[in-house]
């Protein structure tokens, strides 16, 4: 079963660390929205499989579409896809956007999963975050959430910003624990290109983060949520009782998903195409019938390169049955070069079966996984 991804371009302000593409000018909402059921009707016939397991709005800013945007969007999707009482469906919403009556609205149109981006609870850490929302409202917005009827809800934490201590982060967890969440993603932070954090940094206002904290907060993340029984099934992510993200999870294994909206991605099984980053251009295109988007096929070596970049990120690792069946070509030079990581015990091959991360492996995940990619230049097989 494939997914639909929907991008609202949107946000109250830019957050200092965010390299996602939306507009801080909530002018054109409306013509965005007509757009997007628009691109959704153009597109009906990309995806083979109209039987959905996952739609996700995400953004931006999916918490500043009313009850009846939110609507528009769900009816439109219902005229061209089928789906189950148990599809996944996704908005991501910042707490400054969530009331009691939000949520029922929420509710009544289908919405069953929230993720929230809390981010942190300390005040300090917020503003050097430029988000949108206060420490107060972080607290208040689980109590909200406690008593709603929204089925699933995962809440956003990010760490490693300067000042946060590990007493804090653990206090940020603990109160994430003391309610009815089942899903969290624990995020570092990190210096994207182009963002006022790489400036700030670049012109010495403020001190490049630090990668020891990181790993060493990355470390107590882990040991406190397993503590607390969730399962940490992706570098990133935890669920309690397998509740796993179903639109995260068909990401990583490949599933084809329908992206719309501007800067929105999709993929097919085959090709990979993403949608121009521009809000006006967007719009333009689609009134005008004009290209808005580009289209790359992945050779077998792109593709083995994005196995094991999704792949080896999760709990479900590399078996290794598959890597010699989709990708022969590559099983010797995998092999190798994954030698000296089970010798450092950060992977392991489980069961004779798969190869996986281990606990200290996901700490390294991005560096293993740049080892293990296939470049032709550098490496003839
Ligand atoms: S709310 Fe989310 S998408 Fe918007 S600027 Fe902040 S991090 Fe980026």
């Amino acid at each position: 079963m494939s997914g639909i991804y929907i991008h609202i371009p949107f946000c109250k302000q830019a957050c200092h660390y965010c390299n996602f593409h939306f507009s801080t000018s909530l002018k054109y909402k409306d013509l965005l929205i007509e757009s997007i059921l628009k691109e959704l009707e153009m597109r009906r016939n990309y995806l083979t499989d109209k039987k959905i397991s996952s739609i996700y709005f995400g953004g931006g800013t999916p918490s500043l579409l009313s009850r009846s945007e939110l609507e528009s969007i769900l009816n439109k999707l219902a005229t061209i896809y089928t789906w189950g009482l148990d599809c996944e469906i996704t908005l991501e919403a910042n707490p400054d956007d969530i009331t009691k009556t939000y949520l029922k609205d929420l509710n009544l149109v289908g919405i069953n999963r929230l993720s929230v981006g809390i981010q942190s609870f300390q005040e300090r850490d917020l503003q050097f975050m430029n988000r949108a929302h206060t420490s107060s409202e972080s607290h208040a917005v689980l109590d909200v959430i406690d008593q709603s009827d929204i089925k699933e809800v995962s809440v956003d934490i990010i760490f490693g910003t300067p000042e946060l201590s590990d007493d804090e982060l653990e206090s940020n967890l603990q109160l994430v624990l003391s309610h009815r969440i089942n899903h969290m993603s624990c995020y570092a932070l990190t210096v994207e290109e182009g963002t006022a954090l790489q400036h700030f940094i670049k012109t010495k206002k403020i001190e490049d983060l630090n990668d020891d904290q990181s790993a060493r907060q990355f470390t107590l993340i882990q040991n406190m949520l397993r503590h607390n029984s969730f399962e940490q099934y992706e570098v990133s992510n935890y669920a309690k009782n397998q509740i796993y993200a179903v639109h995260n999870t068909n990401y990583w294994k490949s599933v084809p998903y329908l992206g719309i909206g501007p800067s929105a991605h999709s993929f097919d099984g085959q090709h990979r195409s993403w949608n121009i980053a521009n809000n006006q251009i967007y719009m333009n295109c689609i009134r005008d019938g004009q290209s808005y988007s580009e289209v790359e096929t992945l050779d077998l070596s792109e593709k083995y390169n994005e196995y094991i970049m999704t792949r080896l990120r999760t709990k479900w690792g590399i078996p290794v049955v598959e890597l010699q069946t989709s990708f022969h070509k590559f099983y010797d030079y995998f092999i190798k070069l994954s030698k000296p990581f089970l010798e450092k015990q950060w992977m392991i091959f489980e069961n004779s079966d798969s190869y996986k991360l281990t606990s200290q492996g996901m700490l390294y995940a991005d560096h293993i996984a740049s080892v293990l990619f296939y470049i032709s230049d550098e490496n003839e097989l």
